[in-house]
């Protein structure tokens, strides 16, 4: 059925109404039921010419006739099924066609469609009847029914109809279809564009698509004609499933001027394509807007390379943050001392000969503190090394917290640390050291309770005052100055110049 076009489809429809129409009027008003009545006239009028014939055969006892005529009727038309000449006493004086077993009693003298009777007389007494039994129409043959009037008559109605119909359609509809207006040589041209083309009326009603856009949607190019342009299901290619609030060619015909670049995605027949729409105005004389003119140009292609494209630049960038993060790992497992989180005894070299040099280059001064646990071998034999981890833990803590200004710690031994202190003088860096000492003693042993003794720290300092060439020379002094607070007791902090 879809196969069939538009205008075939309504003129079938239309020639349906119109039996439709005469079915109801025939059910209604019982046009059928006039052709009964003719046919039972003409039956009566049979039974009464053969009622006549008898009544003079009667007359002069011709029986023989009589039969013969019954025989023949019955032979020669083959609605008649039986005929009878019955007297008033009920007997049957003359039959054909095994008259007894077809005739049913019917009421007296009225006839039917298929039983007859007409009275005879015989000197005005009544003498007899004429029964003519006619064939039921259910006996018909099939084709006799299929070629009764009544069935040809609707036939020709539908027929005559589907036909008038079809014609008139076709007339009216070349007035009415939008696609008229468009001159074959300019839908030619526009075919032999490879971009999309559609050219709507003020409506927005489609009246040209070319064949570059129909082929892109697997539509016929006939089959948008008329279809309203912005509800083929369009949406905004950035937003799926969103259609914008104002497609380019209703904005090209409300403000009479261009609208470009567009991208609309629309799903047809399963497949998706996005295009890059831009729309024109087609004005009058008066300058008013009568319609518009769109353009389509298909760049799915482009959309899925591109978003493969940002895809890969994502997984890109992740990859190379994932890379800086391993690289910082790196750098932290490369600098760091895995227990203290200090700067391993490399690291702390390089800061102290950069931080060194930088002072030397401002003429600032610079110092560094070497501190070193005092027994702390004692701590480990006693309680543990997980004890003496906590130990060293806790003895950092504190130079974090003493150190405002985050002044790089280092890990130089196993129990032995050391802090820079640039733009700081020895007198400066001792005094901070003895505040250390003081609250390395006091953190220890609130928060490493199994201890049963003080634990002490035995500090050296030394700056560049004190003559040092470089970080190297200036944190073995402070190394030696450590030695010297050793050597005289421990648990306090010896200036190099001093010593
Ligand atoms: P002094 O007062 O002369 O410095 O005596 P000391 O016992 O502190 O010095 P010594 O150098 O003899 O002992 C240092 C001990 O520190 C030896 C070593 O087993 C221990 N040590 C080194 N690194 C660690 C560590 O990371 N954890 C623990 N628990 N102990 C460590
Ligand atoms: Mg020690
Ligand atoms: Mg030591």
């Amino acid at each position: 059925m879809n196969t069939l076009t538009p205008i075939t489809r309504i003129s079938m429809s239309l020639a349906l109404l119109a039996l439709g129409i005469f079915l109801s009027g025939d059910l209604f008003f019982g046009v059928r039921s006039d052709e009964d009545q003719i046919r039972m006239e003409a039956r009566l009028r049979i039974c009464e010419a053969l009622a006549i014939q008898f009544s003079s055969l009667i007359a002069v006892d011709d029986m023989s006739t009589i039969r013969l005529s019954l025989k023949n009727l019955v032979k020669r038309d083959d609605d008649i099924v039986s005929a009878a000449l019955r007297t008033t006493d009920g007997k049957i004086q003359a039959e054909a066609g095994n008259h007894n077993a077809q005739w049913q009693t019917i009421a007296f003298d009225k006839s039917t469609l298929t039983h007859t009777q007409v009275p005879i007389f015989r000197n005005i007494v009544r003498w007899g009847t004429v029964e003519i039994r006619f064939a039921e129409a259910e006996n018909k043959a099939y084709w006799q029914r299929m070629f009764s009037p009544s069935v040809l008559l609707a036939t020709y109605i539908f027929i005559a109809g589907f036909i008038g119909y079809i014609f008139f359609m076709r007339r009216t509809l070349r007035h009415l279809d939008p696609s008229a207006v468009i001159p074959d040589r300019v839908k030619t041209a526009m075919d032999a564009l490879t971009e999309g083309v559609i050219l709507v009326d003020g409506r927005q009603q489609v009246v040209l698509a070319n064949s570059a856009i129909s082929d892109k949607l697997g539509v016929d190019s006939a089959a948008l004609l008329g279809e309203n342009l912005s509800s083929l299901g369009w949406s905004l290619s950035e937003t799926a499933g969103t259609p914008p609030t104002r497609y380019p060619w209703q904005a090209a015909m409300a403000d009479g001027e261009s609208h470009t670049g567009m991208r609309l995605r629309l799903i047809r027949g399963g497949v998706e394509r996005i295009f890059m729409v831009n729309s024109s105005p087609i004005l009058d004389d008066n300058g008013k807007p009568q319609g518009a003119l769109a353009t389509f140009n298909d760049v799915t292609e482009l959309e899925s390379k591109n978003e493969q494209l940002t895809d890969l630049v994502v997984k890109l960038q992740s990859s190379q943050s994932e890379v800086s993060r391993k690289n910082e790992e790196l750098q932290v497992l490369a600098e760091r001392d895995p227990l203290t989180n200090c700067l391993n005894r490399r690291a702390f070299f390089e800061k102290a000969e950069l931080e060194f040099e930088a002072c030397v280059r401002s003429g600032e001064q610079i110092s560094a503190i070497m501190l070193d646990i005092d027994h702390f071998k004692i701590i480990n034999d006693t309680h543990g090394h997980t004890v003496g981890d906590e130990v060293i833990k806790t003895v950092v803590s504190v130079l974090r917290k003493g150190l405002p200004n985050g002044e790089p710690v280092g890990r130089y031994g196993g129990e032995e640390f050391c802090v820079l202190l640039p733009k700081t003088d020895i007198a400066l860096a001792a005094m901070m050291a003895d505040r250390l000492r003081k609250q390395i003693a006091k953190a220890v042993e609130t928060s490493v309770r199994q201890l049963t003794s003080p634990l002490t720290a035995s500090f050296g300092v030394a700056s560049l005052a004190c003559g040092g060439k470089n970080a190297s020379n200036l944190i073995d002094q402070a190394d030696v100055a450590l030695y010297a607070s050793k050597e005289t007791g421990r648990n306090k902090v010896t200036r190099w110049d001093e010593f």
